[in-house]
């Protein structure tokens, strides 16, 4: 039996940290005292009280080292009757999302209101149905405004007696520091290549060359991983952003290879995004009984079309984040492919994101110092697309920096 925690790989300590306060969880809801107090109520002790069960966390560690899927592994470990076994159908609905007593907050668009907080803050102060916790898991919290930042701070003061707060955040430092210090926190780490390799090669049945190739290319991220092994467009969009430094040789073939990042980002927003909207629209139509008559029928319809546009607004913004992640993404691996040349300069002795016969040709054809001229081009990049430049713009005068020799 691996139990709920079984996707964490490399995490061991963070692993340790969350069986131990199930285990402090379980013995409050069961009357016995916890060793770090808590009081008769079931309620949790605060956060200075290491070792035992708290009532808010924040779970952090860079992109696809696996906060949310820890956050989900707590939770179930926590609504489970045997502690996480992985097997139950209260952990089957916490990994499926319909558990009752679990809310699962993921914000789509860029940022999260301050109206959304508070119905929220209304909802997790509810009773758990199940008897044991109310869990609200909060992915990527640190996309509240300061105003939804201070509705939740609020709640997280003065928790309902049942009710555990789960945030996600790449660091600590992204959320308010009156925030943070009410939280537990639980640090992620890098998993190692060979990990990230053994969660494919055990879950995925893929072959172990293939999962240590996409390991390394995914730098840890454990769903790109899974992603560029499993899914052959995924590992072509791969390929065509890792075509640009052979063809950004000159004025003409760099544009044209800017052109082409861009719109491959593009494609693949869209093919993303394209599989979500359209089962929520359904989901939508399906909650307003569309295709019902009867009394109430046509009110209920012109509820549906308000309700409709504020998906379709969600939607939209949702798809913006989206694509700009996705080119983000496609520049931190071209940047990764600059790194790996630099690497082989200089002799250092590293793991590589990428295989050395692709490398060794630009390593042997340019300098460390045009190599770390080109990484800072790709960085500076990223950072007008963070400020709203248009992204052909941003990334041809890349391209042409690339070009430079
Ligand atoms: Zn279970």
């Amino acid at each position: 039996m691996t139990g709920v925690f079984g996707d964490l790989p490399g995490q061991d300590a963070v692993i340790a940290q969350l069986r131990r306060a199930a285990a402090g969880a379980a013995a409050l809801l069961s009357g016995a005292r916890s060793p770090a107090g808590g009081d008769r109520g079931g309620r949790p002790p605060g956060p200075a009280q290491p070792g035992a069960m708290t009532h808010a966390w924040l779970f952090t560690g860079p992109p696809g080292s696996g906060r949310s899927v820890a956050a989900r592994a707590f939770a179930a470990a926590l609504l489970c009757p045997s502690g996480g076994c992985g097997e139950c159908p209260s952990c089957h609905q916490v990994f499926a999302g319909t558990h009752a007593d679990l809310l699962l907050v993921r914000p789509e668009g860029l940022s999260y209101g301050v109206k959304q907080t508070r119905d929220l803050v209304l909802r997790a102060a509810g009773k758990p149905t199940g008897g044991r916790w109310q869990i609200v898991l909060f992915e990527d919290a640190d996309r509240c405004t300061e105003q939804a930042a201070n509705a939740l701070l609020k709640a997280i003061e003065e928790p309902a007696a049942r009710t555990v707060w789960l945030l996600c955040a790449p660091s600590a430092e992204d959320l308010v520091p009156t925030i943070r210090s009410r939280c537990r926190v639980v640090t992620l780490v890098v998993p190692s290549s060979d990990a990230v390799a053994q969660v494919l090669i055990d879950r995925d049945g893929i072959e172990p060359a293939r999962a240590l190739a996409a390991a390394r290319a995914a730098q840890g991220h454990v769903g790109r991983a899974r992603r560029l092994a499993l899914d052959a467009s995924a590992a072509k969009r791969r390929a065509d952003v890792l075509r640009v430094p052979s063809l950004a040789t000159s004025i003409g073939p760099a544009l044209s290879a800017a052109a082409t990042l861009v719109r491959t980002a593009e494609e693949e927003a869209k093919a993303v995004t394209e599989e979500l909207d359209e089962p929520e629209r359904e989901a939508l139509r399906r909650a307003f009984g569309e295709g019902s008559s009867g009394k109430g029928v046509a009110k209920a319809m012109r509820g549906m079309a308000g309700a409709m546009k504020d998906l379709e607004d969600r939607q939209k913004s949702r798809a913006t984040r989206v694509k700009r992640d996705t080119l983000d993404q496609a520049l931190l691996e071209l940047g990764l492919f600059y790194r790996d040349i630099l690497m082989l300069q200089l002799g250092a002795d590293v793991e590589l994101a990428n295989p050395e016969s692709d490398l060794r040709k630009l390593a042997a054809s340019s300098t460390p110092e045009s190599t770390l001229r080109r990484i800072q081009a790709i960085m500076h990049c990223r950072e007008l697309l963070t400020l709203n430049v248009a992204p052909l713009l941003a990334v041809e005068e890349m391209a042409l920096s690339l070009s430079e020799g």
